[in-house]
């Protein structure tokens, strides 16, 4: 049945979409009025004629419908730009849930007041060779950044102010130092021109191997003969993805068409960049976190006014209005910040590929351990995959030896070190080599498990890590179960039934006391609280001020560090403790990944993974870099539970002030989902319902949580949940009380 009623905006400047008019939808129009349709509407005390982007539908009028005026017509002028962003916000909205002011705010960003945009470049005063030179003078006297600036401006002639301060790290102290002392200049542009060269020649072009030809012409093969399609390219990193995108890219900005490319912000590094902007000079953009509102939005105009042909940036990226999008790059597409945290929780992966599909664009996807999502789709035949097995260059995958924590302990080893690892660190140290330890604070969720024989406290029916609480009870997050905390392994009776309890800084201090001589580098979310000090700590590392750095997952991405030849991986089951079903695949992930850190230089490196699991197969596959052994378990295991990608699951998330509220109206919402969908039969086999329970996380700032979870195959099904749920939750008189919807969700609530 067609909508009667519409909200109409009547000025998409941005700061008015708050605003929405309803107006009612004449017979005639019913089928020409949908969100991202201009209309003509009378507006005002006058009436006057005004056009209107539609933005929402709906059933019932919000106001009495003798105050309700009509639409008068369709304007015929088709799709605009911002008719299509409202398109993506409403199916945003709808496949997502959230409201639609807040969708069309996710898309289309909040237009400010602009200075004037001033740009600076930095251009070398002296010649390559002399700016060589200096630079290995800075670097003997211990100056790294002003080492840093003279190298990169003995490689490139000109280079944009921001990317030396942002990506660089280097002080505009230091700059200015420079400047005086004649090795280079400042100067400002009120009109921002790109400044790097990106004439034939000034890049050094590599030579692609036959494999990246081939991914590359089929891929704007299929485009070219109007069949775009989804791609997923797995490769380890290294293995030359980028060239690949790059010279899709290339092939696509030729034929007149635009590229989005994501990255996310922690891969957005300097070497990453300038590749782009060698490539495609003044017609490249970069999106990213540290712009304010008022340079995104110019950034957005202009992509809009055709002024660049590349847009790269993290998930927000991909709304960038360009008229004639030819393919959008997702790479590291398996990163779990491409789900948005807050409403609506859409997923960047999925997201692409539907505004590809509005543009008739093509996805291409990247990543060194492809989501389950995307390899399960790519296996279906409904992406196409291409492998990408080796490494350019001459560095070869790392020795990688697993030790077992349960075997440490029986020799009356408690350190936070294993034998295998000390010893190598040692040698690591007198050999002036640098070493990674890693720390996967993660799974810091309390899990409980036995130092003895490894058993994992689970839940009966859920087979997710219990939590402990300090009431004493191990708690199941998805369901609710729980028992009483014993005192006694229900595996082997060895009394080491313990939770586990170590930070980075206690690996930092265990460092300083069993190495007194090392220099050590900290990095997790207490060392980088302001802004900088993640790319601080990176390039004081980079610069060998420290032989030792102790981090979190955080220090797995980014920088490449030739002089690292020894990562340690100190818990690597903490991860899969986690209480949930992602927990295998992210502890596989961030195993490999870890693990790739080793013996990127010429000299080869080696690995330790302590683990109290040596047997689970997302270590043993981690180990071998075998992603494929992986992904097999793996999906059996989600197909087994009904976990996506082999279903879908929706979980609700209601957030009320009043605890007793939220567990009302939990029971309510799933009572009415088992009368509509389970007890009339409609799903009876196919649907699953689990909860209502309190959420992992119980309480957030005074307000209560509780969650439930549905499955089904069909995630269409799940919208039609979602959308009953909305319109129930519309009905109650919901005081302090709010609804969250998250779709396949990535986190644990
Ligand atoms: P990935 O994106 O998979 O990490 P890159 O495209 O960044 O891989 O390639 C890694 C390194 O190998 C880069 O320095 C790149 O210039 C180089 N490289 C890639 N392809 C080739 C090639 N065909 N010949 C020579 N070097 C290459
Ligand atoms: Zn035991
Ligand atoms: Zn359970």
């Amino acid at each position: 049945m067609a909508a009667k009623y519409a909200d109409v905006i009547i000025d998409i400047s941005h700061e008015k979409v708050d605003r929405p008019f309803q107006y009612i939808i004449p017979q005639e129009l019913s089928d020409a009025v949908y969100p991202g349709v201009r209309v003509h509407v009378p507006f005002g005390g006058g009436d006057r004629d005004k056009i209107g982007y539609v933005i929402d539908l709906s059933d019932e009028p919000n106001y009495p419908v003798d105050k309700l005026k009509t639409i008068t017509a369709v304007d015929d002028k088709g799709i605009t730009a911002e008719g299509n962003q409202i398109q993506i916000a409403y199916w945003l909205k709808r496949q997502y849930g959230s409201t639609m002011i807040a969708a069309l705010k996710t898309v289309i960003p909040v237009k400010q007041k602009l200075k004037q945009l001033e740009k600076k470049k930095v251009t070398r005063c002296l010649l390559p060779e002399e700016l060589l030179q200096a630079a290995q003078i800075c670097s003997k006297k211990h100056q790294a950044a002003k080492a840093r600036t003279l190298y990169a401006l003995s490689q490139e002639e000109v280079l944009p102010y921001e990317l030396l301060r942002q990506k660089l790290n280097v002080s505009s102290a230091t700059l200015q130092s420079l400047e005086k002392q004649g090795y280079l200049k400042i100067e400002t542009e009120s009109l921002y021109r790109n400044p790097v060269k990106h004439m034939d020649g000034s890049e050094n072009r590599v030579v692609l191997s036959d494999v990246q030809k081939n991914i590359i012409e089929e891929i704007v093969g299929d485009y070219k003969e109007g069949n775009p399609g989804t791609y997923l390219l797995h490769g380890v990193t290294g293995s030359g993805k980028t060239e690949v995108y790059l010279g899709i890219i290339e092939q696509m900005v030729a034929m007149g068409k635009q590229a989005i490319v994501l990255i996310p912000e922690i891969a957005l590094t300097y070497q990453t960049l300038l590749r782009f902007y060698k490539r495609f000079g003044d017609r490249v953009s970069v999106m990213n976190s540290t712009l304010s509102q008022g340079e995104k939005y110019d950034q957005i105009r202009r992509a809009k006014d055709g002024e660049i042909d590349v847009i790269i940036g993290p998930r927000s990226a991909l709304f960038t209005p360009f008229s004639n999008l030819g393919i959008i790059v997702v790479d590291e597409e398996h990163e779990s910040s491409y789900k948005s945290e807050s409403m609506p929780k859409y997923h960047a992966r999925e997201t692409a590929v539907r505004i590809a599909a509005m543009h008739q664009a093509s996805v291409v996807l990247g990543s060194a351990t492809p989501s389950l999502e995307a390899y399960y789709r790519a296996k279906r035949g409904e992406y196409k995959l291409y492998e990408m097995t080796n490494r350019h260059g001459a560095s070869v995958l790392p020795d990688v030896y697993t030790v077992d924590l349960r075997e440490e302990l029986k020799k009356g080893n408690r350190s936070v070190f294993s034998r295998k690892l000390h010893e190598l660190i040692a040698q690591r140290l007198k050999a002036g080599e640098q070493t990674i330890l890693f720390l996967n604070r993660r799974g810091y969720a309390g899990f409980v498990s036995c130092r003895e024989c490894g058993h994992v406290m689970k839940c009966p029916h859920c087979d997710v890590s219990l939590s402990e609480h300090r009431s004493g009870m191990l708690i199941c997050h998805y369901c609710g179960y729980e028992e009483v905390r014993r005192g006694k392994c229900p595996e082997c009776g060895s009394k080491y039934l313990l939770g586990f309890k170590a930070g980075t800084e206690q690996i930092e201090e265990a460092v300083h006391k069993e190495f007194p001589s090392a220099r050590v580098l900290r990095m997790d979310a207490d060392t980088t609280r302001t802004k900088d000090s993640y790319e601080k700590i990176l390039s004081a590392f980079a610069d060998e001020k420290a032989d030792i750095l102790v981090g979190t997952q955080m220090i797995v991405k980014g920088h490449d560090f030739p002089n690292v030849t020894l990562v340690g991986i100190l818990a690597a089951d903490l991860s899969l403790n986690q209480n949930d079903y992602r927990a295998g695949e992210r502890t596989f992930q961030l195993v490999t990944q870890a693990a790739g850190r080793a013996g990127r230089g010429d000299k080869p490196g080696e690995v330790v993974i302590q683990t109290y699991q040596p047997e689970h197969y997302s270590i043993v596959h981690a180990a071998k870099q075998d992603y494929r052994g992986f992904y097999e378990e793996e999906i059996t295991y989600r197909d087994f539970m009904n976990y996506p990608p082999a279903a879908h699951m929706l979980a609700v998330l209601i957030i009320s002030r009043n605890q007793e509220d939220g567990e009302t109206l939990g029971k309510k919402m799933t009572d009415l989902v088992n009368d509509r969908y389970v007890n009339d039969g409609k799903y009876s086999r196919t649907i699953q319902l689990i909860g209502p329970t309190e959420a992992a996380v119980g309480k957030i700032n005074d307000m209560y949580r509780h969650i439930f979870y549905a499955k089904h195959e069909n995630y269409q099904v799940l919208v039609e949940i979602k959308d009953m749920l909305e319109a129930f939750c519309k009905e109650q008189e919901m005081k302090n009380q709010t609804v969250q919807y998250d779709f396949d969700p990535i986190n644990t609530y």
